[in-house]
């Protein structure tokens, strides 16, 4: 998935905590061979690949995770699009550095860009494009959607406390030694090694979006991988925003990056069970009223 993914957990056993973690990082394993789009065989390989010619058979959770996008992405006014995969395959982000497309290729695939043209049949247990050229990328949703399998395969394992963090993407329960919460940074979108606040937290998650994970500068501007449906362009509400919710949500901070921090706040106000901290594009934090007390500021 591009990024480091560290599992820790809390255990007197260390044979069964080695062996719970790892059967958490084969089941990570297991989503990215299939969620990829830079291995070959992956299903959304086969779905780009077949796109506009028919559906391709896959597994219920992924079905899943396709329904989980559309859903985020009529919630989001298609802020959050998966069918942004024409466009980012313009800008190379997965190969490191990233390039920068000709605007005229932009142009040329924004037509093949909205989550209208991804064909979803539950009946048939089948996901499909029906655009040729339209392509899935499912980089906004994944990593979230592997941190709580990996989850729900850690606690399947008897393990009751413990951390999944998948390059920010984490996810916590249960408890410290001796019954502590568990302590979260969350990363200055400027400064990338210090931390702009804290929190004590467990049984949640906390993901991150941000313009530092992925960019590159040219002519002074920066360009990074939290592409805007509409423009092709990189959204420029937002330094980072962070959501904290029961379950990894990646596909929501990457949607409310780009909605940008107005509207972004007004969703996440709107939803129950969603707190989130959004910096706007000048640096000043903005916060979800349940959150505002719970943060500790560096
Ligand atoms: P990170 O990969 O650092 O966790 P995000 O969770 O915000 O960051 O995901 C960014 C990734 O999501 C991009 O690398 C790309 O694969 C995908 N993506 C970019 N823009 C969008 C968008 N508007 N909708 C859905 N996915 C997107
Ligand atoms: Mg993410």
């Amino acid at each position: 998935m591009g990024t480091l993914v560290t599992i820790s957990v809390v255990s007197d056993r260390k044979d069964r905590a080695m062996a719970a973690i790892d059967r958490a990082f084969q089941v990570m394993q297991d989503i990215e061979n299939q969620a990829s789009r830079r291995i070959p065989t992956s299903l959304t390989s086969k779905i780009n690949q077949a796109a506009g010619k028919g559906d391709v058979p896959v597994p219920p959770d992924f079905l899943g995770m396709i329904k989980k996008a559309l859903e985020f992405s009529k919630l989001t006014q298609g802020a959050f699009d998966i069918t942004i995969g024409s466009i980012t395959d313009l800008y190379h982000f997965e190969d490191g550095q990233g390039t920068l497309p000709d605007p005229e290729a932009i142009r040329q695939r924004l037509p093949l860009v909205g989550y209208r043209n991804i064909h979803l049949d539950e009946v048939h247990q089948a996901v499909g494009l029906t655009r040729p050229g339209a392509m899935i990328d499912l980089g906004g949703i994944a990593k979230g959607f592997a941190v709580n399998q990996a989850v729900a395969s850690l606690q399947k394992d008897g393990i009751s406390g413990g951390i999944v963090n998948a390059g920010g993407d984490i996810r916590l329960f249960g408890y410290k030694p001796g019954h502590k919460l568990w302590n979260i940074g969350i990363q200055h979108p400027r400064q990338t090694d210090k931390i702009i606040a804290s929190l004590e937290i467990t049984d949640k998650s906390v993901v991150t979006s941000g313009d530092y994970e992925r960019f590159f500068i040219r002519n002074n501007i920066r360009y990074h991988h939290i592409l805007d449906p509409k423009t092709g362009q990189p959204a420029r509400g937002c330094q980072s925003v962070t959501i904290v919710s029961e379950t990894a949500t990646d596909a929501m901070s990457t949607g409310i990056f780009v909605l940008g921090p107005e509207k972004g706040l007004a969703l996440i106000e709107s939803l129950p069970g969603i707190e989130g901290l959004i910096i706007d594009r000048e640096g000043k934090p903005l916060v979800s009223p349940a959150l505002r007390s719970r943060l500790v500021w560096r």
